[in-house]
């Protein structure tokens, strides 16, 4: 667990960011988070560490911490998971269990190229992109 803490502060060091305490306990209680968890329970749980946490304290460390690549949102949840992969890495897809709401990255990592190239072809400008993949899970099958 401290572990995805540890990269956190090692990487707000070597990139001149702060770790302050919204942003570590938002990460906490994401990346301990048995199933993706949404902004508003993140906050209910930021209860426990902070004194009267409010909404906007939440989205800023979500956002922080997501264009850092350390949580990713699953759009189809409007929930956020911890970045398993130590949070470098060229895009993700997702696996979303339908029943049990489990989520596994996949790092396709040909994916993003080839598709920045198509898109380029096409003279197609990328804002963002977004692979969610919705299926049944290896416990719920
Ligand atoms: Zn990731
Ligand atoms: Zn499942």
């Amino acid at each position: 667990m401290s572990e995805i803490i540890d990269s956190l502060t090692r990487y707000c060091k070597s990139n001149g960011e702060r770790v302050t305490p919204p942003r570590r306990f938002v990460l906490e209680i994401i990346a301990t988070s048995p199933k993706p968890i949404t902004a508003y329970d993140v906050l209910t749980l930021l209860n426990k560490h902070l004194d009267d946490p409010k909404p906007p304290t939440v989205y800023r460390a979500l956002e922080f911490l997501s264009e850092h690549g350390f949580i990713h949102r699953i759009e189809s949840l409007n929930a956020y998971i911890a970045c398993k992969e130590n949070h470098k890495h060229e895009g993700s897809q997702f696996m979303i269990c339908d029943k049990c709401g489990q989520v596994e990255e996949a790092h396709l990592c040909h994916v993003p190229p080839a598709l920045k190239a198509q898109a380029e072809q096409k003279s197609f400008k990328i804002n963002y992109w977004n692979v969610e993949i919705h299926g049944c899970c290896k416990n719920c099958s």
